[in-house]
């Protein structure tokens, strides 16, 4: 699995990092980050949980 986000889209609602603190995290304004662009197996379901809850789509995974 491979996790990007895209910080220019994302509106800072915190859901990713809510669900996933192991794979995002925020800056100091806010903005998505992926931590783990390479999660392990037992979070891939969460990860892509919170790629279809992100409100902006901000979040790709491959
Ligand atoms: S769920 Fe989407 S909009 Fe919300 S913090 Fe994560 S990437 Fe940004």
């Amino acid at each position: 699995m491979k996790v990007s986000a895209t910080g220019e889209t994302c509106v800072v609602s915190s859901l990713c990092v809510y669900r996933v603190p192991e794979v995002f995290d925020q800056d100091e304004e806010g903005t998505v980050r992926v931590i783990d662009p390479d999660p392990p197996a037992e979070l891939h379901d969460a990860v892509r949980s919170a790629a279809r809850g992100c409100p902006t789509r901000s979040i790709r995974v491959e």
